[in-house]
């Protein structure tokens, strides 16, 4: 793995697999049930010039679940940013006080710019419609980790991809993520206008893949082994295409549509947040509670992923196991009140 971690292109198949059995020694931290103290004294810069929730709260949970403290700023208003400063001298200045650098900003490329003016390690934490490499190696994660359960593995699974493919950034990483494993099937659906670029098609065509697209979600899926939906990313339209936008619910991923067209073994992942409004026909809310709606675990995955890309990055996967302690405070024993016992 290089010393940043920008784009998935900067992954080999040794690099991720590295990556997802270090994230599985970090689930006794994850999970509340061991302590470690490996990063203490390290600083994290998570600079968010982006709306986030997830990304920017599991980063943050990450680097404090290894012993590291975290620096936080979010949005232009309240950074230097505002008043016009470079991305190179922002980036000069967060390395003379961070150890490693998460950073969100709505420009494609922006965070490999920021990138080139530092030796500390930075992780992309999504550039505008470009990438966001945490998100799919935690969606791969998911996806071997809901296979293990079910006694499938990734050679030859179908996965299908829908909702905003055009600017949905988490697509676009998961997508060159994927290619890097045996020959699977891969099924697009967006709506018009919303397609997934063709050199990601044409990457991982090359690479041995099956790539169909199909025009909606009124056809067969029965043997679908993940449906990974995505909100429609309303925020990056031109003027011209918000005009008159809206999704009609042949997109909608619910439970009529689980039921009827895919098996009782396929998982519903979504990188979230969904949107709820209801004329946004986002992932309906009639599947919560559905063993088949791995969104939370998703969600829950981020912890260990993000601790073993911080642990590789600043080279300490290997101390630390030396390091651990029980935990002391209550831990309930599931955290949301409707997950399943295992
Ligand atoms: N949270 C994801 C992202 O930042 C997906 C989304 O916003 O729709 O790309």
């Amino acid at each position: 793995m290089s010393s940043h971690l920008l784009s998935v292109d900067s992954l080999s198949r040794d690099a991720v697999d590295h990556l997802m059995r270090v994230a599985a020694r970090m689930e006794p931290i994850a999970q509340r049930r061991k302590v470690t103290r490996v990063l203490e004294g390290a600083v994290l810069g998570n600079l968010f010039f982006e709306a986030s929730t997830r990304t920017r709260v599991s980063f943050h949970a990450a680097f404090c679940r290894l012993g590291g403290s975290v620096c936080d700023t979010t949005g232009f208003t309240f950074s230097s940013m505002a008043k016009g400063e470079s991305l190179y001298d922002t980036s000069r200045v967060m390395s003379g006080y961070c150890d490693a650098i998460v950073m969100r900003h709505p420009e494609q490329g922006s965070v490999a710019e920021f990138a080139k003016a530092t030796n500390v390690p930075v992780i992309n934490g999504g550039d505008g419609p470009g990438e966001h490499p945490s998100q799919a190696l935690l969606d791969l994660y998911t996806i071997d980790k809901e296979f293990i359960r079910r006694g499938k593995t990734l050679a030859g699974a179908h996965v299908l991809l829908t909702g905003d493919l055009k600017y949905g950034r988490t697509v676009h990483s998961l997508i060159k993520l994927l290619s890097l494993y045996a020959p699977m099937r891969l099924t697009l659906v967006s709506p018009p206008g919303l397609e997934m670029p063709r050199h990601l098609i044409d990457l991982v065509a090359s690479r041995g893949h099956r790539v169909e697209t199909r025009e909606s979600l009124a056809s067969d899926f029965a043997d679908v082994d993940v449906v990974y939906t995505t909100r429609i990313q309303k925020e990056r339209f031109t003027a011209e295409m918000s005009e008159g936008f809206s999704l009609s619910r042949d997109y909608t991923v619910d439970k009529a549509f689980l039921d009827g067209r895919c098996s009782d073994h396929t998982i519903v992942m979504h990188p979230l947040p969904r949107d709820s409004r209801a004329d946004a026909n986002d992932l309906d809310v009639d599947l919560n509670g559905d063993p088949r709606l791995a969104i939370f675990r998703q969600t829950d995955n981020g912890i260990p992923v993000r601790m073993a890309i911080f642990a590789t990055l600043l080279q300490v996967e290997d101390q630390v196991e030396q390091d651990l302690r029980d935990v002391r405070w209550f831990v309930p024993a599931t955290v949301g009140v409707d997950d399943a016992r295992d």
